[in-house]
C-alpha cells in the first residue's frame, strides 16, 4: 500500500511544474519505474483516480515506462538481466551482483495545455 504516498508525490510535482508553467490541465504523466522499485502500476493509477478530481491532473492520463533489472556479476564482472527472481550470473554461475538499473523510480515528464 506504500503507493498512496508514492502516487501523492508524483501528483505534487505535477501540479507544481504545470502552476509553474501557466497551464490550464495536465494532460499526460510519464513515469519512469524500475522492476526492483517494488510498484504496482495498477496501484499507482488506482490512487491517482481518487486523488486527481478537483485538482490540475484531472483526466491526466499516466504512461509507465518500465526499465528492467540490470546487474554485474559480484564474480566475472558480466553484466545481465536476470530472469525474475533468479539472479544466476548466465557466464559463471554465482548468484547475484551489483544493481546497475532497475531502482529507477522518478516523473520523467509531462505534458500540459
Ligand atoms: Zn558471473
Amino acid at each position: 500500500m506504500h503507493e498512496l504516498p508514492v502516487t501523492e508525490g508524483i501528483l505534487r510535482i505535477a501540479i507544481e511544474h504545470a502552476q509553474k508553467a501557466g497551464a490550464s490541465r495536465i494532460t499526460d504523466i510519464h513515469l519512469v519505474i524500475g522492476d526492483l522499485a517494488g510498484f504496482v502500476d495498477d496501484s499507482i493509477q488506482f490512487y491517482f483516480d481518487i486523488l486527481t478530481p478537483g485538482t490540475l491532473a484531472e483526466g491526466a492520463k499516466l504512461h509507465f515506462h518500465r526499465v528492467a533489472t540490470r546487474l554485474r556479476c559480484w564474480e566475472c564482472g558480466h553484466e545481465f538481466s536476470p530472469q525474475e527472481r533468479d539472479w544466476t550470473c548466465p557466464q559463471c554461475g554465482a548468484t547475484g551482483g551489483e544493481v546497475l538499473a532497475g531502482k529507477e523510480f522518478y516523473v520523467e515528464s509531462i505534458e500540459i495545455e
